[in-house]
Order: C-alpha cells, then structure tokens, then sequence
C-alpha cells in the first residue's frame, strides 16, 4: 500500500467560480477571491465581465422553467461580475462548502453567503455544482487562450 501513490491518483478538478453583481457592487470582490485562494486552490483564470444576457440564459438553462428566471437573468447582467477558474482536487464540492447554502439565511456563518448576504436573490457568489458543470461553465465564460496552466510554488506546502 503506497499512500502517496494513491493521493497522486485523487482527480484533479476544476470548477467556476463567479462573484455576481452585488458582489462587485458592494466590495467583496476581493474577500470573495481569498476565501478560496487561502483554502489553498489554485487560480487559473480571471477576470471582470459584463455578461451578455444570452450568456446567463445559457449558463442557467437548467432553470429557465423556474419562476425566477427572469430577475436571475436581469440580476446577473445588472453589472459586471469576476469570472474565476479554481483548479484542485475536490475543488467542486470544497467551494460549495465555502460558499454556503444558496439562501444566505440558511447558510452556515464562515460561508461566504452566510456571512457577507441576506436573500436569496442577491447571494453574491456562484459555484459549479459537479465537475462537468464545472469544465461546462468555464468553456462557457472563458475564450480559448484565457485559462493559465501554472505551477504553483505551494504545492509541496498544501499536499503530503
Ligand atoms: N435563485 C433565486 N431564487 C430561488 C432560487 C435560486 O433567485 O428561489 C437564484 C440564486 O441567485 C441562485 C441561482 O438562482 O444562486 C441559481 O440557483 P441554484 O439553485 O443553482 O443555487 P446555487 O447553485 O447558486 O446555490
Ligand atoms: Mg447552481
């Protein structure tokens, strides 16, 4: 039994990370960036969008049936937003951890939604829900030449 062997087979993933309107709007656009490059992820793309209105449509076809769906789309284009790719393993399930329940009220405090927003309607912060909606959101919102494959100089400081 080789354990390091074993930790070098766990899946690397990637996931898209975007701080919404009322983010940038209120100033947490750089808390938001630090809570996950504290975790220890590593960035590989980012930037600040103005998000067409087909853009989101696309981004949340999933809920296009749901009553919501309008406000979501006028919310998420009502200004620019930071579009971020994290790379890790368990990056996907680890930043809905750090990012909270998607009711702010219902978010744990130490979440980014449980402690920087009040209402559902303007949490702040989006995170992929599995890793083929993460490499599916970060074609999405990044063109080819935008994503940086980089060696991070923590590596041997964040993993055994
Ligand atoms: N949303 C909303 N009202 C609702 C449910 C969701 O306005 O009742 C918005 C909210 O901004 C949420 C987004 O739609 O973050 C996507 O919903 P989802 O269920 O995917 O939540 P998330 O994955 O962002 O936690
Ligand atoms: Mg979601």
């Amino acid at each position: 039994f080789l354990p390091h062997l074993v930790a070098s087979m766990e899946q690397v993933e990637e996931t898209y990370i975007m701080v919404k309107p009322d983010g940038v709007q209120r100033g947490l656009a750089g808390e938001i960036i630090s809570r996950f490059e504290k975790k220890g992820f590593k960035l590989t793309g980012l930037k600040l969008f103005q998000c067409p209105k087909e853009l989101a449509e696309e981004h949340y076809k999933d809920l296009s049936s749901k009553s919501f769906f309008p406000n979501l789309i006028e919310y998420i284009t009502s200004g620019p937003v930071i579009c971020m790719a994290w790379e890790g393993v368990g990056v996907v399930a680890s930043a809905r951890k750090l990012i909270g329940s998607t009711n702010p009220l219902q978010a744990e405090p130490g979440t980014i939604r449980g402690d920087l927003a009040v209402h559902t309607g303007r949490n702040v912060v989006h995170g992929s829900d599995s890793p083929e909606n993460g490499k599916r959101e970060i074609a999405l919102w990044f063109k080819e030449g935008e994503i940086c494959q980089w060696t991070s100089a923590q590596g041997p400081w964040l993993r055994e």
